[in-house]
């Protein structure tokens, strides 16, 4: 399995460097290139991943941001550790493959944190151990909403409703004033993989005949995200500088 997302990634990946060769050797001579490329992968359930290689292809090479940005970062970091963590104590609770599958795609949401802070060295790369958050919100958090994930799976899957309807409403604010591109184009997409799990999860509590109630969002809010379908995610354009992008990943964690 681990092979095969290993496969996949260098065949995406060759497959953006042939694009650009042919892009380079057009007849006209033109050095622009109107290639774009997604960067999430989502699959038929919903399970919504960012691919770091196809990440790098877009951003913009300049990977510096003023205090705030900074700050934004490792909150983002721990709220996206915060979802992986809850999902895979849930994983080992319960035979649902939804906790499993989306605590690996929260994984890579953290690690395109990660990637953004590739530049500033360890103290803000790293990460403390499954469970473990410097944020002590996150830390409570943490203990509330596993102890609610045990008592039932409709609790699990109301925990995982609640942490991805937070992490969309905590996004909208980012957002609001987010000038950098870097940083936009991450929150954006992190916020479209939260629409995709809380569509996910929604489906699993239906299953199970459970209304779930939001608390973070409006009635409005979470009724226009679960009548909607799974979104593939925005295309972006490939940079044509985008291999000074490459960073080096030993920074990112490994999906286990
Ligand atoms: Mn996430
Ligand atoms: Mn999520």
């Amino acid at each position: 399995m681990k092979t095969k997302i290993k496969q996949t990634a260098i065949a995406s990946l060759a497959g953006l460097l042939m694009a650009g060769l042919i892009s380079c050797t057009k007849e006209n001579g033109t050095t622009s290139s109107s290639l774009e490329t997604p960067v999430l992968e989502v699959t038929a359930t919903g399970t919504t991943a960012v691919s770091i290689a196809k990440l790098q292809t877009v951003l913009d090479p300049a990977f510096t941001y003023d205090a705030t940005e900074l700050e934004l970062l490792l909150t983002l970091k721990e709220e996206e550790k915060l979802a992986r963590d809850v999902y895979t104590f849930l994983a080992l609770k319960y035979d649902n493959q939804v906790f499993s599958n989306i605590s690996k795609s929260e994984n890579t949401h953290m690690n395109a944190v990660i990637y953004l802070l590739s530049d500033y060295g360890d103290e803000y790369t790293s990460v403390l151990a499954a469970g473990e958050f410097t944020n002590p919100d996150f830390q409570q958090l943490y203990t509330d909403l596993t102890t609610r994930g045990t008592e039932s799976l409709i609790e699990g899957l109301k925990v995982g409703a609640l942490i991805e309807e937070m992490d969309i409403s905590d996004i909208v604010k980012d957002l609001e004033s987010m000038i950098n591109a870097n940083v936009t184009l991450v929150l954006e997409n992190l916020e479209r993989g939260s629409r995709n799990h809380l569509r996910a999860f929604t489906r699993q509590l239906t299953v199970l005949n459970t209304v779930y109630s939001p608390v973070f969002l409006s009635a409005e809010e979470y009724a226009t995200i679960i009548s909607t379908p799974t979104e593939s995610g925005k295309r972006y354009p490939v940079n044509a500088n985008w291999r000074m992008n490459k960073r080096n990943p030993s920074c990112l964690l490994s999906n286990g």
